[in-house]
């Protein structure tokens, strides 16, 4: 009964704190949203009362506020103020967190907020009310764009109660993203992924071009990385050991990112100190023996033919060696298999298939069509469509369907040819 009535004056605040909010007092939640930072609204946060963290200024928000305020409050009936904060969660935040899990347009949800208030629900006339979206959302312009920082410690803190280790290991990627056909306007985000937990947003920029100069781009993100690996976090009385593990970027970024040569230079090899040579066009890389490049020798920037100029990851002590991955989608799907392909279809003659050889290889992976068991994303598309594969098709090509479909047809091939 005690726990029914808690529950129900906890709503009933709710309430009241929420219609006060509605709509005399935007200009006040803004301040709040603003200042704190809170997010944005192209990443919907779930917040649930009881969420903050202890030691990090980031926390605080509107449930927060709410979720203290009980806690507080309730302390002289009983000392579990804590544990309460994470049972009771109000209908507001039931249903914006329902909102934002079924990702329900706004249009739907004023919809259905005027229902329950004609049904005399108090709740707020406007979604963006209830969703607490952020009304400005401040970016600052540097690289030549738009630039903000969302954090690397708030991000990582999310994640923390449901770690099971005290040692925080980090993944992070960053790349360009295209957003319209028509002009070069580009997102380039910081994105980093925690243990095997959803990747979250540490910085964002926009603009049109790739953010430049770097060292500007990646300083408060390598501050705080730099900061984090040396002090670590604390979160509930425990120290978490934070290091970014992995660097995961496609080439161009990669070059970018650790001021090497591009990838098609004579020394472009990320792993071995070797000389390229250039065969009709191309940079090829024999097998001769040659020596590993280190981390140490790259961080004194050893490497003059390799390193273009000092990267600001070495200052923040990630090591640019062995923590960049080279990446099999780039490499072998888009890569070997993509150019297989391409020489197959419409390279030189000595190779090139038939019209009718081509035909047969479409007709038998559009035969399969439907015949793929669930877990591949995607079923098999004839080879007219190969300029709009994907490189889960390519591998499903490589691993799976490839050897089914060119068992009779390349053999016929090759013995017509020699
Ligand atoms: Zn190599």
């Amino acid at each position: 009964m005690a726990m029914k009535m808690r529950e129900w004056r906890k709503r009933k605040r709710d309430m009241d704190q929420l219609l006060c909010y509605s709509d005399s007092e935007d200009e006040q939640r803004t301040e709040i949203n603003s200042s704190v930072e809170s997010g944005s609204s192209s990443v919907p946060r779930t917040p649930l009362s009881g969420d903050s963290v202890p030691g990090t200024s980031y926390g605080f928000d509107f449930d927060t506020d709410v979720a203290c305020f009980t806690d507080s409050e309730h302390d002289d009936d009983e000392g579990e103020g804590e544990e309460e904060g994470e049972v009771i969660s109000s209908f507001e935040d039931d249903l914006r967190q329902w909102a934002t899990e079924h990702k329900v347009t706004h249009r739907a949800l004023n919809g259905l907020l005027s229902i329950l208030r004609k049904q005399g629900h108090p709740l707020p006339v406007d979604c963006r009310t209830l969703l607490a979206t952020p009304l400005q959302n401040t970016t600052e312009s540097k690289c030549g764009g738009y630039y903000k920082y969302y954090g690397l410690e708030k991000g990582i803190s999310e994640n923390l109660r449901l770690m099971d280790s005290n040692e925080v290991h980090l993944a992070v990627n960053i790349d360009g993203i295209p957003l319209f056909k028509s002009s070069g306007m580009q997102f380039w985000p910081i994105l980093v992924k925690c243990g095997h937990f959803d990747p979250f947003i540490a910085a964002m920029f926009s603009g049109k071009s790739k953010p430049s100069p770097l060292e500007d781009f990646l300083k408060d993100f390598l501050t705080e990385y730099k900061y984090l690996k040396d002090n670590g976090i604390v979160y509930k009385g425990q120290t978490y050991t934070v290091t970014i593990d992995a660097l995961i970027c496609d080439a161009p970024a990669r070059a970018y990112l650790k001021c090497i040569k591009g990838h098609a230079s004579y020394e472009s090899c990320e792993r071995c100190v070797i000389q390229g040579t250039r065969v009709e066009g191309r940079m090829v890389f024999g097998d001769q023996e040659c020596t590993p490049r280190t981390d140490d020798r790259f961080a004194r920037v050893e490497y003059r033919n390799h390193q273009t100029g000092l990267s600001p990851l070495i200052a923040a002590g990630i090591p640019c060696v062995s923590s960049c991955v080279l990446d099999y989608m780039h490499m072998v799907c888009l890569g070997v298999v993509r150019r297989m392909l391409i020489y197959l279809t419409r390279g030189p003659k000595i190779c090139r298939l038939s019209v009718r050889q081509k035909d047969a290889i479409s007709k038998k992976l559009i035969g399969l069509r439907g015949r793929m068991p669930s877990e591949f994303a995607r079923q098999p598309r004839g080879l007219h469509e190969m300029d709009r594969w994907k490189a889960t098709e390519f591998r499903q090509f490589l691993l799976y369907t490839g050897p089914v479909v060119l068992k009779t047809v390349i053999h016929v091939h090759t013995a017509g040819v020699r």
